[in-house]
């Protein structure tokens, strides 16, 4: 490995740092920064005060077809595509001040975090990979994700077409935190119906300004 600067070394310590603020597994910090595994294992206690959770990370491409967390992972990469192609960000940026936007958005919703950090970087590799493609809704036009190989011919979004059982649950669903990965496949299962129906839509029109008051904070 070539030797790194003090600066570029900085560098990989403060942007791991962020990342573990997000929530995001050591996997994720070994894929976007060079730093040693026990480097990051020791930041993560430092940030966290907690050791990093054990396991593997959520891989399933189904998992972002379902109801809700489409919704939401939709949100989310429309975000990160307005940061990272109309706003300048770097990947980095758009990843993780995309992410920060994702949280603002459901918070000033009331609605659940449906999309951890981890889940969101994973989804952002699927696209890279071209597993995923963003599709425009017939109805509503907003563009949601779907599969690569999925006809775009008369595709509807999840908003503009709940299942039946949207907003017949009345169980609680908890906040995700950063070591939510298993239990967050049993969350999507049992989301109330208004919120979720309002998130792909609403967000449109606050969009832009919201990411440009980002990007403009990091100039
Ligand atoms: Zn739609």
């Amino acid at each position: 490995m070539a030797k790194k600067s003090i600066t570029e070394d900085a560098q990989d310590v403060m942007r791991a740092a962020v990342l573990i603020e997000l929530g995001a597994r050591i996997q994720v910090l070994e894929s976007e920064v060079n730093l040693s595994r026990d480097r990051m294992i020791r930041l993560y206690q430092e940030v966290k005060g907690v050791s990093p959770p054990k396991g593997m990370l959520p891989f399933s491409v189904d998992w972002f077809m379902t109801w809700s967390p489409n919704i939401h992972a939709s949100l989310f990469y429309n975000i990160y595509l307005f940061l990272k192609d109309l706003a300048g960000c770097t990947r980095f940026e758009a990843l993780t001040k995309g992410y920060k936007l994702y949280l603002e958005h459901c918070e000033r919703h009331s609605s659940y975090v449906m999309l951890s950090f981890t889940r969101a970087w994973t989804l952002v590799r699927f696209f890279d990979a071209g597993i995923l493609q963003l599709t425009r809704c017939c109805s509503c036009t907003g563009k949601f994700v779907t599969r690569k190989q999925d006809s775009a011919h008369g595709a509807v979004c999840g908003s503009c077409q709940p299942p039946s059982r949207a907003g017949k649950s009345a169980k609680a669903v908890p906040r995700i935190t950063e070591d939510e990965a298993v239990e967050e496949c049993t969350v999507a299962e049992s989301v109330a119906g208004e919120e979720s129906s309002s998130t792909l839509s609403s967000s449109a029109g606050m969009l832009p300004e919201q990411c440009e008051a980002s990007c403009g904070q990091a100039a």
